[in-house]
């Protein structure tokens, strides 16, 4: 099958070919923009997207409109920071918690939650990991612990009306590591029941490699090179690194990718 859609959209013309089937390959037109939608989810036509007039090559500025249609109200992007050292620390500890929640069609951040978790175990932060992140000890002494700082979450999320069933909400991480393994151990550890919204998520470096063909093995930096992007702020830094993969999901977005779930604890 085969469907052509335009429409105007500040100014500019575009025009949106589906097929039904097939993996791209990259158009010699420097103006056209090709993004292959392989995930395996429920997208009704496994589709290829082009769009011309699309300076695909260029970050757009920062805009207002909407993108290609999303599955999701918003999607809560996550990325937690933890205790670390040059060998193991077990057990690893959140110490830094930051959510961006960004509008589902815009991708524009609408509400962010940020804060330092004071760990427990190890409650002094090694020289390594005030390096790796750029979290100093002052940084960390006298914020919550854990457990509060879910319970936190919980009373944003609510405030957001995020808890609100009706809305389609979903958290994106970069790896699995964030939602599959950091926060269901801590949780664990701590005797603590682990929310159901934490137990679905979208990896960006799936989704990355669905959009765009190649699998970002080193993550962020990958990420942002393969789609021209500018690095925001440090690496490793919890609410810079979200800042980013907000960044690497508006423009997947505006190049006609739809996310979808790429993983669960259910
Ligand atoms: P990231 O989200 O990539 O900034 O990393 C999350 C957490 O993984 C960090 O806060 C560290 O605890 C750990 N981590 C990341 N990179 C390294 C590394 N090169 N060596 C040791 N731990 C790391
Ligand atoms: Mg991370
Ligand atoms: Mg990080």
């Amino acid at each position: 099958m085969v469907q052509f859609v335009s429409w105007n959209r500040s100014g500019q013309f575009f025009r949106i070919l589906y097929r039904g089937s097939g993996l791209g390959t990259s158009s010699k037109r420097t103006s056209t923009k090709l993004v292959a939608n392989r995930q395996s989810s429920s997208i009704p036509s496994q589709s290829l997207l082009i769009a011309n007039n699309m300076a695909s090559e260029q970050q757009q500025p920062s805009s207002k409109f909407s993108f290609h249609p999303q599955t999701y109200h918003n999607f809560l992007v996550l990325d937690f920071e933890a205790t670390c050292d040059e060998q193991l620390i077990n057990p690893q500890e959140i110490i830094e918690f930051p959510i961006l929640k960004l509008h589902g069609r815009t991708l524009e951040i609408e509400s962010t939650f940020h804060t330092y978790v004071q760990p427990i175990v190890h409650p002094k932060l090694t020289s390594f990991c005030t390096k790796l992140t750029g979290i100093e000890q002052s940084m960390v002494d006298g914020k919550p612990t854990l457990p509060e700082v879910l319970q936190m979450v919980d009373d944003w999320m609510r405030d957001n009306g995020l808890l609100d069933p009706k809305v389609n909400s979903i958290f994106v991480t970069c790896g699995d590591w964030d939602l599959k393994t950091m926060l269901p151990g801590q949780c664990q550890y701590l005797g603590l029941p682990v929310p159901d919204y934490f137990k679905k998520w979208i990896n960006l470096k799936k989704a990355y490699s669905f959009a765009m063909g190649k699998y970002p093995k080193n993550g962020l930096p990958f990420m942002i090179s393969g789609l021209n992007l500018q690095h925001i702020g440090k690496l490793h830094s919890g609410i810079d690194d979200c800042k980013n993969i907000a960044n690497i999901m508006k423009e997947l977005a505006r190049r006609g990718f739809t996310f979808k779930q790429t993983g669960s604890n259910l």
